[in-house]
């Protein structure tokens, strides 16, 4: 195989397409001689509340801190449980913990986002469970009619939303449910920087300013600090080029994303892998392509592809409450865990960045229908 392998991000290519803008972008934050929470942030602040739909954005330093810092403005205190899912980036759980929370977690269906039957049981048999966290996994939306039911009785909902900016549910967006919710600038994200960053959503404004003050040391005005805050500031670099040089973008990306996924879904006819099935109302961005084959096979079928050229990811290996680092924190969990382990064990993330190639979508169903398990 002389061809060049085909990635599951293609950084550079993107770098040729939006460099001049990037570096254009740059030279004015260098030039304004203001770095960090400044008219930059303000603007990109703005105008991805525009493009979200939400009242405001607070930009932050990084997703985990998003989460984070949304529950502690919702008045989440030390020991308060909350719910989540046991299948997802590690910074879900995090968060919650680093905030003082009692993650707990129930089991995630087919989609592979959190069961909202259980979540429904959970919250009835247990009113003491005041706080939810939600993840729209792998670019899918969770039901946001469910969601905002849950929502009206009385439960604060944050709604992680790093994969999926831009996904929605019967037509209602993702992170306009949650009375705040928190989404990941990381670079791999359908929004990347050139690095970390993240914001906070929300249409409450006093929520708005909690997040704000807790961004930058739980500061409500110059020197005057009225609750402990973190260090969570955005930098004015990374606003200017994701409000010049890449939100202008996320539209195409994400068309471009949903047509690969389309391409796959119809090409894709090796009975040996199955694409997971979306949650019900659900309009994906297509952050991941995630596909199930049987767990005993999936080494396998990650060589092979590898040797076609193909390279694969798994999201994710273990689940969250089988972590090491869970052991020395107090956590619950409330149902079996078996679809989130089976899904930790047979699934494989197939590349769909929006810089594929026509050709190169092609060599990836010709792997994926060439594979025999064995
Ligand atoms: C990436 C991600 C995060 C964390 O974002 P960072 O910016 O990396 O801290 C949280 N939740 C989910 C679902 C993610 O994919």
């Amino acid at each position: 195989m002389s061809q060049s392998p085909i990635l599951l991000n293609e950084f550079r290519r993107q770098w040729s397409e939006t460099g001049a803008q990037v570096l254009d972008a740059v030279r004015e934050v260098g030039e304004s001689g203001w770095y960090v929470l400044g008219k930059r942030v303000d603007a990109f602040e703005r105008s991805l509340a525009a493009w979200s739909g939400r009242r405001n954005v607070i930009g932050c330093a990084n997703g985990l801190d998003a989460i984070e810092i949304a529950l502690r403005a919702l008045g989440m205190a030390a020991g308060d449980k909350v719910l989540t899912t046991p299948l997802s980036a590690f910074a879900t759980t995090l968060a919650i913990v680093r905030a003082g929370g009692v993650p707990v977690f129930v089991d995630v269906d087919a989609s592979g986002c959190i069961d909202l039957d259980l979540v429904e049981r959970e919250l009835r048999a247990d009113p003491g469970i005041r706080f939810f966290v939600p993840v729209h996994l792998y670019g899918q939306a969770v039901d946001l009619d469910r969601l905002a039911a849950i929502a009206g009785s009385g439960v604060r909902i944050v709604e992680d939303m790093a994969q999926a900016i831009g996904a929605s549910s019967r037509g209602r967006p993702v992170g306009s449910v949650g009375h705040v919710s928190a989404t990941s600038f990381y670079p791999t994200k359908n929004l990347g920087a050139l690095g970390d960053g993240g914001a906070m959503l929300t249409d409450d404004p006093e929520l708005a300013a909690s997040c704000r003050a807790l961004r930058d040391y739980g500061q409500t005005g110059k020197y005057v600090h009225d609750r402990l805050g973190s260090n969570s500031r955005l930098d004015e670099m990374h606003a200017a080029i994701l409000d010049h040089a890449f939100l202008p973008r996320l539209g195409g990306w994400t068309e471009r994303r949903r047509a690969i996924a389309q391409r796959y879904l119809e090409g894709i006819t090796n009975p040996a892998v199955r694409p997971l099935p979306a949650p019900a109302g659900s309009d994906s961005v297509w952050h991941l392509f995630p596909v199930m084959v049987d767990a005993r096979h999936r080494a396998g079928f990650a060589a092979h592809l590898e040797q076609a050229g193909v390279r694969s990811g798994v999201h994710y290996p273990r689940i969250i409450p089988d972590q090491r680092a869970l052991e020395s924190v107090p956590f619950e969990v409330r149902s079996g865990l078996d679809r989130a382990r089976a899904i930790a064990d047979g699934e494989l993330s197939l590349p769909i960045h929006p810089y594929l190639t026509d050709d190169e979508i092609r060599r990836v169903v010709d792997a994926v229908d060439g594979w025999v398990p064995r």
